[in-house]
């Protein structure tokens, strides 16, 4: 513990000088030059090329062809690597490849890749942007679906002909998602910041039959320890049209799973937070639930396996054109993919140049929170975070989703707030890096009761 600031519930505005712990160097703004440069270099015409060329293999079905060099899953996903691979000698760009058994609706033993960039940074620990380049049509599409008929998933077998090579041109879903993740990948690996977290651009397979590639490489992330911090996992964010004809171009929605402070709703806050900063004129509404009613996505694949992961999804739906041959480019708004494009790239820019969330728990897992010294007061512990200068710490009401309240504390790791309950206050600490980049808020949660059974006396 470096030392303790105490912060008088009147004087919250007080500066930080005024605070014990060496001064924080004053940041001009709340913007880095570099990420709003970095922001403004994504291209709506670099999206549009990416998304025909997706369109044109024409089938991008993870059960098509794998050897046509024009049709099918094969050539595109050495298209996306090869692309990728012309961005940048900085990026490390490679298929993580899988032998996938026959099961459910995988209707043979087949070998599925994803493609993925890596762009390292000084720390291994990972932050990923993704989507899923695979592709699916059938008949009736989504809108059949929504309306209750019932449709065949994969009734005929793999053949160059077969239902497996049908026309899914898949342009939304995913071509969005995997050309936002494309274009930055570009952006990244050619801005020559010097990254403190590793970036992962990822273009999953599999996803349509069941976040086949997502999971695959979580689980191979569990098994071999690799540190991944955050998914920002982007799937159907092209278009901004309802099929009911309402129009929303102006908001993206970003789901996540709860509890309320789990990791991944921290994020979906951040997200929030730092993509309402960089592009103020796109509105991210966070939605306090892990997907929409019946559908799924890639990041519920890394959030079963244990990780931070939040879904983009944009506002307005188009279900005719979904997993239907109507996919296509026309259904595209390229100034909509753009700016969720930007709200992604200045997102994961600020998470990889901040430092990772502290801690605020013991070594026994309990949170660091106590009443003292009064037995009145808010006495919060954190963990120091390596590369913080300062801290954020927040808070609001015990009842609600946003933080309402937060004070930049120096180069501390306790803060004592006197005469404040905790226990009708939710409290969380992010670390503040030495270009004023933060981290992901980490909140002070009670771990879960233990079930206690009771004893009785003779038969109940
Ligand atoms: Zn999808």
């Amino acid at each position: 513990m470096r030392s303790i600031a105490r912060l008088m519930m009147p004087a919250l505005a007080l500066s930080v000088t005024a605070l014990r712990g060496p001064a924080v160097s004053a940041q001009p703004s709340d913007l880095d030059p570099q990420i709003v440069k970095l922001v403004s270099s994504i291209s709506e015409e670099r999206l549009g090329v990416l998304l025909k060329k997706l369109e044109s293999f024409e089938t991008r079905s993870s059960l098509s062809s794998a050897t046509s060099t024009t049709r099918g899953i094969g050539a595109a996903r050495q298209w996306i690597l090869d692309e990728m691979k012309s961005y940048s000698p900085k990026l490390q760009v490679s298929f993580d490849a899988y032998q996938v058994a026959k099961q459910g609706r995988v209707n043979r033993d087949v070998e599925m890749r994803n493609v993925m960039a890596v762009l390292p940074g000084k720390s291994p620990r990972r932050i990923y942007i993704s989507g899923h380049y695979d592709s699916l049509a059938r008949e009736g599409g989504q809108g059949a679906s929504n309306a209750g008929k019932q449709v065949a998933f994969n009734a005929a077998p793999a053949n160059p002909s077969g239902a497996e090579d049908n026309f899914a041109p898949g342009v939304n879903d995913d071509g969005s998602g995997t050309a936002l993740a494309i274009e930055l990948a570009r952006v990244f690996g050619q801005s020559g910041i010097d990254f403190d977290a590793t970036l992962v651009f990822m273009a999953h397979v599999g996803e349509e039959q069941g976040l086949i590639g997502a999971w695959l490489h979580a689980k191979k992330a569990v098994d071999q320890k690799i540190p991944i911090q955050a998914v920002l996992n982007n799937d159907i964010v092209g278009n901004d049209r309802g099929g009911n004809g309402i129009v929303d171009g102006a908001t993206i929605r970003v789901y996540s799973e709860g509890p309320e402070d789990s990791p991944s709703r921290a994020l979906a806050r951040f997200v929030q937070r730092w993509g309402g900063r960089y592009v103020p004129s796109h509105k991210v509404r966070p939605m306090a639930r892990p997907d929409r009613f019946g559908r799924g996505g890639d990041h519920s694949a890394y959030n079963q396996l244990g990780f931070a992961a939040v879904g983009f999804r944009e506002s307005r739906e188009n279900f005719t054109r979904q997993h239907d041959v109507r996919d296509t480019y026309e259904g595209i708004s390229l100034p909509y993919l753009a700016q969720n494009a930007r709200v992604n790239a200045a997102a994961a820019a600020v998470l990889a140049l901040a430092p990772p969330p502290p801690s605020v728990t013991n070594d026994r897992g309990q949170p660091q929170i106590t009443r003292a010294p009064s037995g009145y007061d808010a006495n919060l512990t954190w963990k120091a975070s390596p590369g913080a200068v300062a801290y954020r710490v927040f808070w609001r009401e015990a009842w609600g989703m946003d933080w309402q309240h937060d004070v930049l504390v120096g180069n501390v790791t306790n803060l004592i707030l006197p005469n404040t309950q905790i226990d009708d206050l939710v409290f969380g600490v992010a670390a503040v890096g030495g270009g004023g980049h933060e981290s992901t808020v980490t909140a002070y949660v009670s771990p879960p009761r233990a079930d206690s059974a009771v004893k009785t006396v003779g038969q109940p």
